[in-house]
Parts: C-alpha cells; structure tokens; sequence
C-alpha cells in the first residue's frame, strides 16, 4: 500500500519535471529522492510494524524529518522543509485519494440514499438534485443539502427511473416528477435562489425579543465553501462548523497545513465574531474514509470525543491545526458526543500538550476555550459535573435519537424522533438549570424549527444557531415572542 503510494507520487512527479523549467526540476529531483530514500521508508515501516496505521505512520516519519529540518541553524536546509512537506502530502493523497463514484454535474441522483462524502465530492454549480428512496430529513445530507438549497425529497418509496429520463424533484412540496409526468408539468424546473444571508434592513446578529431582551443567531457551517454565499454582518457568528465535513478523510484528517488553511479562513472570514469548531465527529454513521472498520465500528459506541481519544494521533493533528489557526480570529473549539467530565480533561491535556510543542518550536498559536455538545442524554442528566467545560451547546438531533432510540438516518426518526420532542425540551429545561449561567447555546435541527422557538426561550435559551437558510423564519419567530416564550401583546 505504501510502496504503491510512493510509485504514485514519483509518476507523478515525473510527468510534471516534464513539463517545468530547470528551478523547479531541481526541487523535483530532490523530492523524488527523498521519496526514494530508504531511511524514510524504514522509520514507517518500523511504525506500522508496530500496529501504528500505515498513513499515520507515513506523517509521523516525514513530520520528524520535518522538524528536524526546520530546526537546522541553515537557512537553505530550513527552507527545505517546505518541500519535505509537499512530498508528505502528495504520498497521503495517493494512499488514501480514492473518492465516491461521482455522477454527471447538473442532473439528479436517485438511489436508496447518499453519503455525505459523495454529496461533498459532486460539483453543485450546475444545479442538480436529490431523490432518495429512504433516507431521512434528519440525515447529515439533508442537512447539506438544506444549507446549500440542493433541491432534495427523501423517502419516496421505491420508483422505477434510468439513467436519462427527465425527472423533477421540488424540495419544497416534497414531490418527484418522472418521465411524462415531467413532460404534462408545464413550469419550468425550480430551483431555490442562492442563498443570501442578510438583506433586510434589521438583519444582524443581535435580536430582541418583543419584551426587547438580546437573542444570539448564529449559523452552522457544514462545508466551509458555504461561507462564499454569506454575509457575516448579518450573523452573531458561527455557532457550529462541523469539521467532519471540511475533513473527510485520513489523509485530510493528517494534513495540518490544509486544516490550518480552512480554519484561518473561516475564522478571518468572520471578522472577529465568535466561530465554534467542532471537532471531527465522525465514526458511527459518519465514517472517515480510509479508517478501516475495526478502528470506527458503525455503532454509534465509538464516534466523535471517544474516537479521537481513542486514536490520539488524528486528533493530536486537527488540535495543532486549531491552535495555530485560532490567532486569526474568535475561536471556541466544541467536543463531539461527550458522556463523561474525564473526556474534556483529557482533551484539555492534549491541547496543553501540544500548546507546548509549539511553543517550543516558536510557532503563533493561541488555546481557545472548550466547550462540549450536549447531546448525549447522560451528559445532559449530569451537567452540573462538567465543571471544566467552558461552553455548552445542545444538540438536539442526536438526544432525540438517544432518548427516543431512533436512529435519525432511519424510518423509525419521524414517528418516534419527532414525537420524542416534549422529552427533549424536558431534557434541555433540566440541563440548562445544571449549567449554571454558563454559555449556553443550541445548534441542532430544533433550533432552526420556528414552532419551536417559544418553547426554546421559555427554557431560557438565548442563542440560536441554525442553517442559514432557517435565519429569516426564526428572525420573523422571534418578533412576535417574550423570552419567556409567551406571544406579546398584538400578536
Ligand atoms: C446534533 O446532534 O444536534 C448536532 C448538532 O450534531 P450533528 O447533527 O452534527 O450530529
Ligand atoms: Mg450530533
């Protein structure tokens, strides 16, 4: 695999000595010989040997090699550095490049249901859509596709169509045309405006209620290309950027350099309005490509904060990452399914660690304060234990699916999910007493849900952060409302 990986990086840098001037052959002959070298490739293979996974391996030898480059009193062997760290990425895109089938750009993708990984790979320039034969308005690509007014309808049932047939989907009344049905309609195919945050004369971050107390509304970034539709001034900030959908696999998972680069531009991006990172939470129904099963089994048992304390060395990474990044902006960073008050302490120490690393290395970095998801119900029950964590934000996708045991991706979410609300809200009211006046905020689907909001005030929720095509309909929930969730007079 490894061996495989290097031919392929070699080839490829081959091809491209082909094609360039003599400056840059020279740096590709070097790379080349470094790929080549034998003490590279035994320090990895002594890694994997013993039980470390092959791409990790590959980083923790080029990092060191890395290091020790760039600590060099020679300026030349410092700046070589640079293109050690070229080689290491190119190897890792080799080892763990393959993506999604993809489909043709601009049609639609019908099939009993569709991984995140294929929606993020797929260029949506060209329109498009999505009907599923099951699926769920409650699965993580419903969500990317609601953020990113992808038209989509889920559990259509089994229907027959092929590849060719004119087909319509309209998210918005939920109904899929095929064939001649698409030919009698006689509108022309709709698709939803792109998407603007903003644009009315009170649109910012900073709400009142009717009673005129302030309410937060931030958004939830899942791909962080979203953030080009989007106004910041419009917004409190961001509330939750799932990580697992900029890094999506391992060998994303290793790149620092790249994680760097997303996270500085979100949070530059923000202009100094408050950006919350979540961690990767993956595992579970979110697997990273390239970890093999054994190392994230599809239960839910081992995902988000227990798969990155269970394999440090991805989440030693994105920690480097964030520290570096967080100099550039407003930074929290947000823990994953969180059960237990020891998995904050143990982050806290990784982060501690590594603030040290880089200190000792002279690199920028900041330690931003960490806060935790709260949708494991058991952490939810014990809030007041959690002492050590700075923040809180609910999410109430998964406490719906824990309390209800229904899982959100399955046919059983809407009969027993969605009636499982008054639990959650129960819940939620209960948790908010625990957390003391310490930031609180909400992020799940129910904070975007405008028949919810009152019921979200009365438990003294004052921060909202929602996909940012929900902003205009809780903005107009808002208006009409106390915060203690009663109607105002008038309304
Ligand atoms: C949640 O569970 O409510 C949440 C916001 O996290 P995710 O939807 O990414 O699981
Ligand atoms: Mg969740």
């Amino acid at each position: 695999m490894l061996s495989a990986a290097i031919e392929t990086a070699v080839g490829e840098l081959e091809r491209l000595a082909g094609c360039v001037d003599a400056d840059s052959q020279d740096i590709i002959d070097f790379q080349v010989e470094v790929l080549r070298d034998p003490t590279i490739m035994e320090l990895t293979r002594g890694r994997i040997e013993a039980g470390e996974n092959t791409v990790f391996a590959w980083v923790a030898a080029l990092d060191g090699y890395i290091g020790e480059l760039g600590q060099s009193e020679e300026e030349e062997i410092r700046a070589r550095a640079v293109d050690i760290l070229d080689v290491k990425n190119r190897v890792l895109r080799a080892l763990t490049g393959t993506s999604a089938a993809d489909f043709p750009r601009g049609t639609i993708y019908v099939g009993d249901n569709m991984e995140p990984s294929r929606f993020l790979a797929h260029d949506w320039s060209q329109g498009g859509g999505i009907a599923l034969f099951g699926g769920s308005v409650a699965g993580h690509v419903a969500l990317l596709a609601r953020a990113r007014s992808i038209p989509m309808v889920v559990r259509t049932g089994r229907f027959a169509v092929a590849t060719g047939d004119p087909i319509r989907v309209d998210g918005v009344t939920g109904t899929v045309l095929v064939r001649a049905d698409v030919a009698r309609a006689s509108a022309s195919p709709k698709r939803a405006d792109p998407l603007k945050v903003g644009g009315s004369a009170t649109a910012d971050g900073t709400h009142r209620t009717a009673d005129g107390v302030p309410i937060l509304l931030s958004i939830n970034l899942n791909d962080p290309d979203e953030i080009n539709a989007l106004d910041p001034t419009a917004i409190a900030g961001i509330g939750l950027m799932r990580s697992e959908f900029a890094v999506r696999s391992v060998s994303e998972a290793a790149n620092e350099e790249r994680q760097v680069l997303i996270y500085r531009r979100v949070l530059q991006w923000a202009g100094g309005r408050p950006v919350t990172i979540r961690m990767l939470d993956v595992g579970g129904d979110k697997p990273l490509a390239g970890l093999d099963e054994a190392q994230q089994p599809s239960a839910a048992a081992m995902r988000g904060v227990r798969l990155l304390l269970a394999r440090p060395e991805i989440a030693r990474v994105q920690v480097r990452s964030l520290l570096r990044a967080a100099p550039f902006g407003h930074l929290g960073v947000m823990l994953p399914m969180v059960t237990f008050p020891s998995e904050i302490d143990a982050m806290k120490t990784m982060f501690k660690e590594e603030a040290a690393l880089l200190e000792h290395r002279g690199v920028p970095h900041r330690v931003p304060p960490l806060g935790m998801m709260v949708e494991v119900p058991a952490a939810a029950l014990m809030l007041d234990t959690f002492g050590n964590a700075d923040f809180f934000s609910f999410g109430t996708n998964d406490l719906a699916q824990h309390l209800a045991a229904a899982p959100r991706d399955g046919l059983g979410f809407e009969a027993y999910g969605d009636n499982a609300v008054p639990a959650v809200l129960r819940l939620i009211g209960q948790a908010m007493n625990l957390a003391r006046g310490k930031p609180a905020s909400i992020c799940g689907d129910m904070a975007g849900d405008p028949r919810r909001t009152a019921e979200l005030l009365a438990v003294g929720l004052r921060h909202f952060s929602v996909a940012p095509i929900q902003l205009p309909a809780i903005r107009s929930a808002l208006i009409g409302l106390n915060a203690d969730g009663t109607r105002a007079a008038g309304e």
